[in-house]
């Protein structure tokens, strides 16, 4: 008798180059690649690399990632399903479902042009809004966390829907149980965000309260905090666009020690730097406020460290925000890998932090990942 596998329905697509899909414009082709309009298509996804014992890839904007020069040898499922519509309001708040395929920043739009307060200063982060929840975004102050409501994941196990509270997403700094403990078991379907009625402006970023200090302006609007959160977030770094390169937002996580480490950090930039690294460090740990960790800029160490415009191949550290890798056009990932690479030995060297990635390296080898950070 002859045995089939069922023909799946939805389109799987063999050799699809993921540079495009990225906005790093790096990287090679997937195996196998399909887009995920419907929870059924995921299901039929899932069950085609089962079948072929592939390894999954969920692909969302594509900017959080570098992958390989060689590509990634298994199923990319691009989650596709898009929808935004209030789930519950009272006279406080509103109640958000988006799907996971929704852009971010359009999520962030349509809550400011609604009047709805909480995630004003996450905007102009690229992604969608499932991946969001991945890494617990967060900028100028608030992530994500501070409005979730709750999340709606599919047991990429077993196929099942479920309905997780924030607690369970085991949200921290750029840490979520989707990227830690439980990495490639859940795909995030979508997102409910509860946003305030009655808000008000969150300026406890210096950054952002000296911009209003500059303009006399002590209670923004909506309007001018997301206005004034693009302006700076562009005057930082460019925003990935085409024609341009590209970058994948910061390449490395802040530090966050604890009192010892901090002592330690502190000695070395005493005994190592001149005068005025010493200054910023003591001004950073002036404004922490504890209590947790205290977070320390790895810009600042990359910059103290000379790394600032520093160039391997076609890929270049940053010049205003040395946190940020570009591809200046035509680089490779073993370009960015080896760059990163350098600069992790260099602060490792220099100041003795450890300085870790944020971006997932995808369709690499563990060895090979190692191999690039390597710290002797
Ligand atoms: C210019 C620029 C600025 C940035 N600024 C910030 C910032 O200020 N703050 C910040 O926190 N981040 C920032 N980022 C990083 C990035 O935008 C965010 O992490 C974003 O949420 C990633 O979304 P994405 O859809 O592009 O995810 P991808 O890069 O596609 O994926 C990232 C991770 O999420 C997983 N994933 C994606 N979708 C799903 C899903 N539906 N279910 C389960 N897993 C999924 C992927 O497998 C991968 O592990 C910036 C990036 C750029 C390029």
């Amino acid at each position: 008798m002859l045995c089939c596998l069922p023909v799946p329905t939805v389109e799987i697509q063999r050799g699809v180059p993921l540079k495009p899909y990225t906005t790093f414009k790096i990287g090679g082709r997937a195996k196998y690649f399909v887009r995920a309009e419907t929870v059924e298509e995921f299901r039929e996804a899932l069950d085609f690399a089962r079948r072929r014992n592939l390894r999954v890839f969920v692909l969302g904007g594509g900017s959080n990632i570098l992958v390989s020069d060689r590509g990634f040898d298994g199923l990319v499922i691009h989650p596709a399903q898009r929808g935004l519509a209030v789930a519950s309001e009272d006279e406080k708040s509103s109640t958000l479902r988006v799907a996971a395929a929704e852009k971010w920043d359009d999520v962030v739009r349509h809550a400011v042009d609604h009047h709805w307060w909480g995630i004003e200063n996450l905007s102009h982060i690229p992604g969608q809004a499932g991946a969001a929840l991945v890494q617990n975004i967060g900028a100028y102050g608030p992530q994500l966390s501070d409005c979730l409501a709750q999340a709606e994941v599919l047991d990429m196990a077993t196929g099942q829907i479920l309905e997780f509270p924030p607690a369970r997403c085991g949200l921290g700094y750029r840490r979520s149980i989707f990227n830690s403990t439980e990495k490639n078991r859940y795909a995030i379907l979508g997102i409910s965000l509860r946003l305030s009625k009655f808000g008000k402006p969150d300026l406890r970023y210096p950054d952002v309260a000296a911009y209003f200090e500059e303009r006399g302006n002590s209670s923004p609007s909506l309007a001018e905090i997301r206005k004034a959160i693009i302006a700076m977030r562009d005057s930082k770094f460019p925003f990935p666009r085409e024609e341009k390169g590209g970058n994948a937002g910061s390449f490395f996580k802040n530090l966050q020690l604890g009192e010892a480490e901090f002592q330690k950090l502190q000695k070395r930039v005493q005994k190592d730097f001149p005068h005025r690294a010493q200054e910023r460090l003591a001004e950073i740990r002036r404004r922490y406020v504890g209590p947790g960790p205290i977070k320390v800029p790895t810009a600042f160490l990359m910059d103290i460290c000379g790394l600032k415009g520093f160039r391997l191949g076609n890929a270049q550290v940053n010049e205003t925000q040395p946190l940020v890798l570009l591809n200046l056009g035509g680089a490779t990932a073993h370009d960015v890998m080896s760059l990163a690479g350098h600069a992790r030995r260099t602060v490792a060297e220099r100041t003795g932090m450890a300085i870790s990635l944020e971006p997932e390296p995808v369709g690499f080898s563990a060895e090979e990942v190692a191999e690039y950070l390597n710290i002797p």
